[in-house]
């Protein structure tokens, strides 16, 4: 699996480019749809994936749903990984974990060293105390790849999460 990692708009949330077998997702298009076109459009993109609908994730998703003729949508022929439900951040917000590769896509749930804000509309601090539970209990070898920010290793992630647990 090839995973390119593009940071767009002011926040610079992480738009992913995944490539598989000649297959290509894209996760997350939060702005600068000409950048994420530059980098896709010789790749056969078959899909998009939002991990939660904060305009800093979606910014660009109308403009390349046209382009590519294509939904978004959480299921992508072809490529097999595991939806996981992770509220907290926001009610909608999904991790992508791509259990053959070691991969997880965690959209503004897991960062580098830190997990996401609950205080933004929909978001529950009780929903991210369990979705913690529910990721603490997925491999320590896990690359994690956030919505910002670089990736990191859910493992060593537990240790942040259990200070959180605590509180
Ligand atoms: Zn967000």
């Amino acid at each position: 699996m090839q995973i390119e990692r593009i940071a767009v708009g002011y926040l610079q949330a992480n738009c992913y480019i995944v490539t598989k077998n000649n297959k290509t997702i894209i996760i997350d298009p939060g702005d600068e749809a000409n950048k994420i076109i530059e980098a896709t459009k010789d790749k056969n993109v078959v899909g998009i994936l939002v991990t939660h609908h904060h305009f800093d994730h979606i910014g660009a998703l109308r403009e390349i749903e046209d382009y590519f003729h294509l939904k978004e949508t959480l299921k992508v022929d072809g490529f097999n990984y595991e939806i996981i439900k992770t509220p907290g951040h926001t009610d909608d917000s999904v991790c992508y974990y791509f259990k053959d590769d070691g991969v997880l896509f965690s959209g503004d749930f897991i960062f580098y060293k830190t997990i996401g804000r609950t205080d933004f509309p929909t978001g529950s601090d009780e929903k991210m105390h369990q979705s913690l539970e529910l990721i603490s209990k997925y491999p320590d070898n896990i690359e994690v790849y956030p919505g910002h920010g670089p990736s990191t290793i859910l493992g060593d992630e537990k240790v942040y999460f259990r200070l959180y647990l605590k509180k």
